[in-house]
């Protein structure tokens, strides 16, 4: 059976960085800068997700709008419609969504709030410890 997302946040731990919708792009980026991460989730009230906003949209904004765009709001640019999961999820089923889709950052959601986010680096290195571990069993099998 396939490796649970509550697993993996037991693990990596539960916090997650956030923003507000009214945050310029300059800010931001500089936030993402700051904590050495590719993706910050917006929060609207309540501290409920309203969007998404990643390393991509960075790239998309200038590439698209130039140097002003770093004073636009992320609520301009985020993806607003977030796929996000729960915590029974599996690394499985996120493996399937992040390729189809073509994102590497999921939303961990229960009763509405936010409770961890999975990242496709958690996603290899849950699959790297399991095909490790599955080889260790095939090893002692044959030796055994
Ligand atoms: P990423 O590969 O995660 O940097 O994201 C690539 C694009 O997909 C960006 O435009 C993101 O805003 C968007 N994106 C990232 N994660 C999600 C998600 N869970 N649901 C919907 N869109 C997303």
């Amino acid at each position: 059976m396939s490796v649970l997302v509550k697993t993996i946040l037991s693990v990596k731990g539960r916090n997650v960085v956030t923003i507000g919708p009214n945050v310029t792009l300059a800010e931001a980026a500089k936030v993402l800068e700051e904590n050495r991460i590719g993706a910050v989730v917006v929060v609207g009230m309540e501290n409920r997700i309203v969007g998404i906003f990643t390393e991509r949209d960075v790239v998309t904004a200038i590439g698209r709008h130039g140097a002003e765009s770093l004073n636009k709001s992320v609520s301009a640019l985020m993806t607003a419609n977030v796929y996000r999961c729960g915590e029974d999820a599996t690394v499985d089923e996120l493996m399937e969504v992040m390729s189809t889709r073509r994102f590497r950052h999921v939303p961990v959601e229960e009763g509405g709030q936010l409770v961890g986010i999975i990242s496709i680096g958690d996603v290899v290195k849950s699959r790297i410890r399991e095909i490790e571990t599955e080889a260790e069993h095939i090893k002692a099998y044959i030796a055994g």
